[in-house]
C-alpha cells in the first residue's frame, strides 16, 4: 500500500476509514462522516477521495487559512 490518504478535506481529521457496500468500497471520514465516491477498486476509491481533498482545498483557500 504506497498509496496515502489526504486528510478529511471539510474536518482536517485523519482519522478514515474504509466502508465496504457489496461491491464497492469507499473512504469515510470517522470524524463528520464525510464519504469518497464509492469504487468497486479501493486504489480508485482512494484516488478519488485525495481527489476530492485536493479540490476542496484548491476551492476553499481560507480552510487552510483556519488550520
Ligand atoms: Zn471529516
Amino acid at each position: 500500500m504506497a498509496t496515502s490518504l489526504s486528510p478529511c478535506p471539510y474536518c482536517h481529521s485523519q482519522q478514515l476509514h474504509f466502508v465496504h457496500h457489496l461491491l464497492t468500497h469507499a473512504v469515510c471520514c470517522e470524524h463528520c462522516g464525510a464519504c469518497g465516491p464509492s469504487q468497486r477498486e479501493i486504489d480508485e476509491a482512494v484516488h478519488l477521495w485525495n481527489l476530492v481533498a485536493q479540490l476542496q482545498q484548491s476551492q476553499n483557500p481560507a480552510l487552510e487559512r483556519a488550520g
